[in-house]
């Protein structure tokens, strides 16, 4: 198969990060023309179907968070699985070398990354055996975000407002929708659940992982699941959580569920959340040469765009109503905004996420945060010896951000309101909304939190005019802190410096639609 087999595998991640599937993109469509596009939830759609575009025609990757590599392998009798694993890992790490990958994978107990995603346990690969002449070759990349969302019941369970949910699909329906309902602000919505009925804790979650191959269009064999599956989308539509939490009617593009037989002590129920950015491709490859012969989800149904041209070209679709603010900002200005305000961005912004955050509990900042912005994002950025002559322009040591989605701020929680108050930090932005001691926080020093709109990585990428520095490089590209100079990045107010908090709102809401489903 010779390198013929490596570059196949190459083209399949770089299509599968940069190009979402046509039966995504239909689910997509038709959840954009559910929203008036001047509500929050329009605009973020809008934000989401412009970013969707953008990857494919520059193939840079839809989401920052390229996700655990996972892949899926049929091959026939007699291939040789121990070369094929080492040629996905090299295709892997050629990949996070051209940015169509983030380096993800870190050192469990050092924190190290490893700069290439490979480590022990990443990329995932499982080969099986099949009748067929062909190698079928299937991959998922799924982030971090959504993954963390994942939940696994054990039957029976009570569960906050769906009470008790027994050994049966009644029990099923309740954990479904609870984990719905536990997954906003964390993985981006609308997204869509695999599930698995039964198997042990390791099967089941393996099981409900591999349901998201299955396309969004399909119809589940067992006429029960079906009936299950199409009953979870229209209650969960109707819990108003919407795109990105921000309320609104479509929570969910897609469920699907299947079944494996468990112990008679045991009944799990799993659940696999993936978001918006549901990159999954596949490729038949000639078992001989390597050589694709055929893709798998897209042959029949090449991506339509998801957007005029124009529309794209036009970026943030502007209301009139939006309030512009160059940083270094002040205590005045962040008083002066309320939930819901949408703010225009431009000058100094920082990067911090997980890392940088525990260490400016214990240490002084590397840079003077007095009225900064702090960016929760963890972007891909690639050094632009390459490409001198491209038009966007490089940055301080050649650097260059190709993807700079928002991050989930709510693991900040414990770092977040001494930070502000400590170095004066008076914007923070990021997505799924922080909790109680961030809003206080908030108040109590005079500082706002926005939401960006989640997996929009391409769409950020773009307001940013240059990278100006890096600090704290040793924690790996996605965890150091960039000092980036950018231009009208769009934002929404969703806790303001009066107490005020909309992912507070929207998950009593929805928490009250989710008890009234309760009975079934
Ligand atoms: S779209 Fe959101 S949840 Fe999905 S990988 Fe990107 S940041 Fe994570």
């Amino acid at each position: 198969m010779s390198t013929t087999f490596l570059d196949s595998i190459v083209e399949l991640i770089t299509k599968t990060s940069t190009d979402l599937p046509p039966d995504v993109r239909a689910a997509m469509a038709v959840a954009l023309a559910a929203e008036e596009p001047a509500t929050r939830a329009g605009q973020a759609l809008t934000i989401i179907a412009q970013n969707i575009d953008q990857a494919e025609a520059c193939e840079g990757p839809i989401c920052q968070d390229t996700g655990m590599p996972t892949f899926e392998i049929h091959v026939p009798v007699g291939a040789n699985q121990i070369w094929m694993r080492q040629q996905i890992r090299e295709a892997v790490a050629e990949a996070t070398r051209r940015g169509k990958l983030r380096p993800n994978s870190v050192d469990s107990i050092t924190g190290e990354n490893s700069g290439n995603n490979l480590g022990p346990g990443t990329p995932i690969i499982h080969f099986d055996q099949w009748e067929g002449d062909d190698v079928e070759v299937k991959l998922i990349l799924k982030g971090g975000g959504c993954e963390n969302t994942n939940a696994q019941y054990a039957l029976p369970a009570e569960l906050d407002h769906l009470g008790r949910a027994d050994r049966s699909l009644e029990g099923v329906r309740k954990c479904i929708l609870h984990a719905v309902w536990k997954a906003q602000g964390k993985g981006c919505s609308p997204g869509a659940v695999g599930v698995c009925v039964g198997g042990d804790r390791t099967s089941g979650y393996l099981h409900a992982k591999e349901q998201l191959f299955r396309t969004l269009d399909d119809t589940n064999p067992d006429p029960r699941l079906a009936q299950l599956e199409a009953s979870i989308m229209a209650e969960a539509n109707r819990l108003t959580v919407g795109p990105m939490g921000f309320s609104g009617n479509t929570s969910l593009i897609g469920c699907k569920i299947g079944a494996l037989n468990r112990l008679p002590a045991s009944f799990f129920v799993s659940v696999a959340y993936d978001c918006w950015a549901f990159r999954r491709l596949g490729v038949r490859l000639d078992a001989r040469t390597g050589a694709i012969k055929s893709w798998l989800y897209r042959e029949d149904a090449p991506s339509k765009p998801m957007l005029a041209p124009e529309v794209v070209a036009a970026g943030f679709p502007r209301t009139g109503r939006e309030i512009s603010l160059e940083a270094p900002i002040t205590e005045d200005q962040v008083r002066s905004l309320k939930v819901g305000d949408v703010v225009l961005i431009s000058g100094r912004m920082f990067t911090g996420r997980d890392a940088v955050h525990a260490h400016l509990m214990k240490h002084d900042p590397p840079v003077d945060l007095d009225g900064s912005v702090l960016y929760h994002c963890g972007p891909v950025v690639v050094k632009d010896e390459e490409s001198p002559g491209s038009p966007k322009p490089t940055g301080e040591g050649g650097w260059r951000v190709t993807a700079a989605g928002p991050t989930t701020s709510i693991r900040e929680e414990p770092y977040q309101a001494e930070i502000i108050k400590r170095y004066g930090v008076r914007v923070v932005i990021g997505k799924g909304g922080m909790g109680p001691k961030t809003l206080a926080g908030l108040q109590d020093s005079g500082a706002v939190y926005l939401n960006a709109v989640g997996g929009a990585a391409q769409f950020y990428a773009r307001c940013i005019e240059r990278v100006e520095g890096v600090s704290l490089m040793e924690f790996g590209t996605p965890e150091a802190m960039w000092h980036l100079q950018v231009r009208d990045f769009p934002a929404i107010v969703t806790m303001d410096a009066h107490g005020n908090s909309l992912h507070k709102d929207v998950e009593l809401q929805s928490g009250q639609l989710l008890e009234a489903m309760g009975g079934g």
